[in-house]
This record gives C-alpha cells, sequence and structure tokens, in this order.
C-alpha cells in the first residue's frame, strides 16, 4: 500500500476521468447540451447549466506551461526530487493539467515545449502524468 495521497475514485464529479486513465485514456467533461468543454470537471456545465456525465476523449498531448522541481521531502510517499508540470491540452487553449514526474530534468525545460501523457499505475488507481517529448530527465 503506497503512502500516496490518492484521488477518490467514485466521485460523480470526477469519476469518469479516472475510468477512463484506468484505460489509459484522457478525457474531459463536455456538456451534452452545448458541448462545452470543462476541466476541472463538475457535475453541471459552467455555460449553461445542463447537468450531464459526457466524456469526450483527448489526445494525451500538450505544451509545458510551468514547472517546479522539489529538492525538499515534506510527504513519505514524494521522494524527492520530483518536478511538478503545468500542461496546456494540445488544441484546447486555456485547459490545463498538473502531472508529476519523478526526477528532475538534465536538459532544462523551456515554455511552451511539447509533452505527452503517461498513466501512472499506484496500487488500484492510474494517474495521467505528464513528461517532456525530449530531452534527458534523471530520475
Ligand atoms: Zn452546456
Amino acid at each position: 500500500m503506497t503512502e500516496r495521497v490518492l484521488p477518490v475514485l467514485d466521485d460523480p464529479e470526477t469519476a469518469g476521468f479516472w475510468a477512463a486513465a484506468a484505460e489509459h485514456r484522457l478525457v474531459v467533461r463536455a456538456c451534452a447540451a452545448c458541448g462545452k468543454e470543462h476541466h476541472l470537471p463538475r457535475a453541471f456545465c459552467a455555460d449553461c447549466g445542463t447537468v450531464s456525465d459526457h466524456w469526450v476523449d483527448v489526445p494525451p498531448r500538450g505544451r509545458l506551461v510551468s514547472w517546479t522541481t522539489v529538492q525538499h521531502q515534506v510527504h513519505p510517499g514524494y521522494p524527492t526530487p520530483y518536478t511538478v508540470l503545468l500542461v496546456e491540452l494540445e488544441d484546447r487553449p486555456g485547459m490545463r493539467m498538473v502531472g508529476q514526474l519523478p526526477g528532475q530534468p538534465v536538459t532544462p525545460l523551456t515554455a511552451g515545449q511539447p509533452v505527452e501523457a503517461w498513466f501512472e499505475h499506484v496500487d488500484d488507481t492510474v494517474l495521467p502524468q505528464w513528461r517532456p517529448t525530449e530531452g534527458e530527465w534523471s530520475s
């Protein structure tokens, strides 16, 4: 059993996200009425108020927005160093996700560089994470 902090998998607002991740798919919630996509997921559409449980697959690719490498360990489940990445999804301006990658960059990161999703298995949970598509990494 991990010491990691894991998400609740059966929350009605986010269950579809985690179920898709278990199949190594990346999804965002989309309104069944107006089609607007939302992330973070929520039970109702922020644009038209419709309650729906509709999800759409999105490409597991994006661009790096920001990052930080954590050097000081504050939780036993998160050995250092690790790098937290803020990513904007490909073809979805303003839609962002956060990922955690063990280790740190050897090749300096740059804003806007391409990243791809990968799927980390932790106990019975699968977590979408992000990594640069190029450059050296030290774990
Ligand atoms: Zn809507």
